[in-house]
């Protein structure tokens, strides 16, 4: 079973029999519309991580006035929200709680995916149905090499507050990057001793643009199906790149900015927020598939 369609059945799960048929008719009132079924926000530009060789951008926050903006003046408003970080994490953005009671209020399904440090209370009581905690290694060692210190402690201990809830769905993943390709055997342990329902691995993406720990010498490329390879200092990709993976998607970024992709700043974006905006960004939507801007050459 593909992670989306668990994540619906598990909504389905907690909020009752009648959320499918509303999920099914706000999908058909998106599509109608012309309209992407989801949307990404990055709540900030702020980051716990503190890996080594990653340089944060200026801090930014969105702030949940601005999210309600946006959705006002929807065509029809997004069935599904995501909040991640591009070089960020949510859990450092101070109006997240808010941002997410913005999005529950207006859609059908909350996700937020963070690297798992600084939860706390507030987070707790926020209406998300899906929480995605990933770490970069399963052990210490890997960890610390990707992060520069060990807080996989703190990451397992969020984990586990968020499991103990029972009013979400827990997703762990593994982000495998160079020094922790070796790790998807321990991690296996790990979700075992645990007892995480949901777990598995994901390849570390390349980031040309150098922000952040996604730069050569950190991908994986020593495991079987590697997505890249690096030949002196110089990155390829080694699989062929698949389906736009922001198919569906808009993305709301910190700035207050909804733009078609998340990838690289110099793509098309719009500012002001109107119904028009909405319409214009989603029409880029066809043009998604031919895989038009630079950044897309490095995109799975
Ligand atoms: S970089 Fe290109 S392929 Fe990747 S998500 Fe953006 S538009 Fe899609």
């Amino acid at each position: 079973m593909n992670r989306t369609l668990r994540a619906f059945l598990s909504a389905w799960g907690r909020r009752g029999p009648l959320w499918a048929p509303r999920m099914a008719g706000r999908i058909m009132r998106l599509r109608k519309a012309g309209m992407p079924r989801g949307l990404l926000v990055e709540p900030t530009t702020r980051c716990s991580g503190g890996c080594p060789g990653c340089v944060p951008p200026a801090p930014r926050d969105l702030t949940a006035e601005v999210l309600e903006r946006w959705l006002s003046c929807a065509p029809v408003p997004p069935a599904t929200f995501a909040f991640a970080g591009k070089h960020s994490d949510p859990l450092c953005a101070p109006d997240l709680p808010a941002l997410a009671e913005a999005a529950s209020r207006m859609s059908m399904l909350v996700s937020v995916s963070t690297i798992g440090l600084g939860l706390n209370a507030r987070h707790l009581r926020m209406p998300v149905d899906r929480w995605i905690v990933s770490m970069p290694g399963a052990t210490g060692r890997s960890y610390s090499a990707v992060r520069g210190g060990d807080s996989l402690p703190e990451v397992l201990d969020a984990v586990r507050r968020l499991a103990a809830s029972r009013s979400f769905q827990v997703e762990v993943v593994l982000t495998l990057w160079r020094p922790s390709e070796g790790d998807v055997e321990a991690f296996r342990d790990m979700a075992r001793a645990e007892g995480w329902r949901q777990a598995g691995a994901v390849q570390g993406l390349y980031d040309p643009s150098g922000f952040d720990v996604g730069r050569p010498g950190m991908l994986a490329t020593g495991i079987p199906g590697a997505l890249y390879r690096v030949e002196r200092g110089t990155v390829s990709r080694r699989a062929p790149a698949g389906p736009c993976p922001a198919s569906g998607y808009l993305f709301l970024d910190a700035g207050g900015a909804l733009r078609p992709c998340l990838f690289g700043d110099s793509g098309p974006c719009w500012r002001d927020a109107s119904r028009q905006s909405w319409l214009e960004a989603a029409s880029f939507e066809r043009t998604k598939a031919g895989r038009p801007l630079p950044e897309c050459e490095w995109c799975p």
